[in-house]
């Protein structure tokens, strides 16, 4: 593996350009290696080397090959577990025990995809007399898939896994702010036995690479996850030459608690549902919706638990590490600055380590309470540690609360009362709904996506394979 080189057609390939990057590490902003810059020549390259694997070696497998290629790299992953979680930990700042879990995501990832290659089938229809009729899923072809620096290792392992394990050749494009990991999964699956060319990963700007990547006419299929803004641009790219595009755009996720909830049991995922990465995800619990008998208790003990929150390195494994750039520090302190400005109260924080670096894109966890729902705290995803309370009275106001922003991707529910959890489940606006609990632990079983600004289609689980394959309907007249 040699980082400042892309993984294409099976081989370290020199970008076109000559031209790299510096890799920083969030936790003291130093520079500690260097990844190649893409172009279009490279997007380029990559492309027909996905093409020739679709018309060869990696097309020409059976079901049954590819999962048992997409095992071995599962067991290589594992292998290669702690090694993979330190890069991962290092290149995005977060804490050592996130990036270990992110690791073992990716293992289950190729595990499942694996399993699952072979038990992907078409169905008879009942038709006319005379005929069988039979439908087949056939892959895209040649997939793109666009990787945000938040969870590199999961969103790859989601993406690039079951669109493998379904047929299709990949072509990566990680964000530059964090990609080493995936450089070094480029490594295992060639050790793995991945035919040249299934797998290829172009590193670079999202400007350059990205949008050669998304405006490519031989790309068969778009991946996106990171923000509305660029999902919308990427989208539009595509559609020029009518590519179907799956979208992951983050959140704004509710936590909904009435009063009659075991709030020792949800006082954890309250936390960390927002603490988790430094609330870097894109299914972050960033709202707490609480309901107006409870509000101030719950806050109180919400308050408390925020006070012991601490933020260091990525390697002191606290409970916060470094936001991934000074962009990120300086978009969330914006919505914190604004917030304070409006009045918005500031109930507790978490606090800095001594001794973190001073280069380090630090920002404490901050619970504010009483936050308008119209405001743009309320509204829009900060992607940062800052939860923001308010309170409801009522299943109605609760729900008009948690479907009032343009997001819709997790929400979570926290009530004794069992008919209140399904009619709160099935009347709130997200793609995944969890009762008493929030995130299931990562589920990579569980389909997962949003509606509205979260974006469209649904990765994980099954159902990623229906995504990365196309339905072919076939009708025999046999008399
Ligand atoms: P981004 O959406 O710009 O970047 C995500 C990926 O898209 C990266 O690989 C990037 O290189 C690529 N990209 C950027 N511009 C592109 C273009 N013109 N064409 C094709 N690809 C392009 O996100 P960001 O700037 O890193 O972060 C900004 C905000 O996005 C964050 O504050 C957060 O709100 C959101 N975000 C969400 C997620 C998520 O998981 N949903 C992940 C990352 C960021």
């Amino acid at each position: 593996m040699d980082e400042a080189k892309h993984f294409i057609d099976g081989a370290w390939c020199a970008p076109a350009s000559g031209a790299t990057l510096a890799v920083i590490d969030p936790s003291d902003g130093e520079a500690f290696a260097r990844i190649a810059r893409g172009t279009a020549a490279d997007i380029e390259r990559a492309v027909h080397a996905a093409r020739r694997a679709y018309e060869g070696a990696w097309g020409a497998l059976s079901a049954a090959e590819r999962g048992r290629v997409l095992a071995r790299l599962g067991l290589l992953v594992a292998r290669d577990q702690e090694a993979l979680a330190q890069l991962e930990s290092r290149d995005t700042g977060k804490p050592l025990r996130q990036a270990r879990a992110d690791a073992a995501a990716l293992v289950r990832y190729f595990e499942f995809y694996a399993g699952a290659a072979d038990k992907l089938h078409g169905e008879t229809l009942p038709y006319q007399a005379g005929y069988t009729v039979l439908t087949v899923r056939e892959p895209h072809g040649v997939t793109g898939h666009i990787v945000p620096w938040n969870y590199p290792m999961q969103i790859f392992g989601r993406s690039a896994g079951a669109a493998l394990a379904a047929g299709n050749a990949c072509v990566v494009k990680p964000a530059e702010d964090a990609c080493l990991s995936l450089l070094r999964v480029a490594a295992l699956a060639q050790e793995a036995g991945l035919p040249p060319g299934a797998l290829n990963i172009v590193t670079g700007l999202g400007h350059e690479a990205g949008a050669a990547l998304a405006s490519h006419p031989g790309i068969d299929h778009i991946s996106f996850t990171g923000s509305p803004q660029t999902g919308r641009l990427v989208a539009q790219m595509a559609g020029e030459h009518y590519v179907p595009v799956t979208l992951e755009l983050g959140g704004k996720s509710p936590q909904i608690v009435f009063a009659d909830a075991d709030f020792d049991q949800a006082l954890p995922f309250l936390v960390g549902a927002i603490v988790q990465n430094a609330g870097q995800t894109c299914s972050a619990g960033s709202r707490v919706l609480i309901e107006r008998a409870a509000y101030e208790p719950l806050l109180e003990r919400l308050a408390a638990a925020f006070e012991a929150l601490r933020v260091g390195p990525a390697p002191a494994d606290l409970d916060c590490g470094p936001l991934i750039s000074e962009k990120q520090r300086q978009r969330v302190r914006a919505f914190l600055d604004e917030a304070h400005s409006a009045g918005i109260p500031t109930l507790a924080r978490g606090r800095l380590v001594a001794g973190a670096p001073r280069g380090g894109y630090y920002e404490v966890p901050a619970l504010l309470r009483d936050v308008p729902p119209q405001s743009r705290l309320a509204q829009q995803e900060v992607f940062g540690p800052v939860l923001a309370a308010m309170p409801f009275e009522g299943e109605d106001a609760a729900i008009a609360l948690a479907n009032g922003t343009p997001y819709g991707l997790v929400a979570g529910v926290w009530t004794r009362d069992g008919a209140r959890q399904l009619r709160i489940a099935r009347r709130v606006r997200a793609g995944q709904v969890f009762v008493n609990n929030y995130g299931a632990g990562g589920g990579v079983e569980l389909p997962f996506g949003g509606t509205g600004q979260s974006g469209h289609g649904r990765e994980k689980g099954f159902e990623a394979l229906y995504g990365f394959t196309v339905l072919k309907t076939i009708a025999l007249r046999h008399g």
